[in-house]
């Protein structure tokens, strides 16, 4: 914790009918301030919540572009739907699409997802739950499948658990800390411009502080994670969904 902040930033929900003019947006700003952002992609995705236009056919040469440039592809579930309603390690959506499904078959569609990925020559080598939904069951198919880190959870080191690296992921929006490692999750499908701008800001201050998944895991030495450290992003969690059960609260007063 003693080291001064560092970044990462990651993109989700991409897939080929995703809102592909609203993506470009954000292309330059990677290509300028030499970011090496987190592609969480949808191996197959049925979400028609992600169906912003016809398949773009240009989606998976421009992934492969991306990662050839130093993007990390992250396998970003399976098809990402809402087929279960249990509760997984964080609470953050009461429908996932893996929390509480069996182990083989959690397993089953990871290694689906990972052969669409790769057979589309990408390399995906990290986890990203839809909707933070995954529980030790995604943890034990992930490890079976080879994946060994995942980004998620709400600490501010990277740090180990069920047998997987977890790179933590707090941040909706830049924000600007003084330690820890801060990972910073876009949905460009829905971004608005002010947000695209406040990024450009934000990466024109401290673009030299942005890492890439590979030098996270070359420089930090992944443990469990300490109890005051572990206590603190529980907290982080319950203050969390404190705020979102009142505001749901207010509005139905
Ligand atoms: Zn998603």
């Amino acid at each position: 914790m003693n080291r001064p902040a560092q970044y990462l930033l990651r993109f989700d929900d991409l897939c080929p009918t995703f809102a592909a003019d609203r993506w470009r947006r954000f292309v330059p700003l990677i290509a300028e301030f030499g970011i090496k952002p987190i592609l969480a992609v949808v191996p197959d995705n049925r979400d028609r919540e992600l169906e912003f236009s016809p398949p773009s056919p240009d989606f998976w040469a421009e992934m492969r572009a991306l990662e050839a440039a130093g993007a990390m592809i992250a396998l970003h579930g399976y098809r990402h739907l809402n087929n279960s309603e249990a509760r997984g390690w964080l609470p953050l959506h009461r429908k996932t699409e893996f929390a509480g499904v069996p182990q083989e078959k959690q397993r089953e569609w990871i290694s689906s997802g990972l052969k669409i990925l790769r057979g589309h020559g990408l390399d995906p080598r990290i986890w990203v739950a839809p909707r933070h939904g995954f529980d030790r069951n995604t943890l034990l198919a992930l490890r079976q499948e080879g994946i060994g880190v995942l980004s998620d959870g709400l600490a501010r080191v990277p740090f180990t658990r069920g047998g997987v690296v977890w790179i933590p992921q707090q941040l909706w929006e830049p924000v600007a800390k003084s330690q820890g490692l801060w990972t910073i999750c876009i949905h460009s499908n829905s971004a608005r411009n002010s947000q695209v701008e406040q990024l450009r800001v934000f990466l024109g201050q401290h673009a030299a502080k942005f890492t890439s998944v590979e030098r996270v895991l070359r420089e930090f030495k992944p443990q469990r994670l300490g109890i005051m450290e572990d206590l603190r992003a529980k907290m982080v969690l319950w203050r969390f969904l404190a705020s979102r059960a009142r505001k749901r609260l207010r509005h139905r007063i």
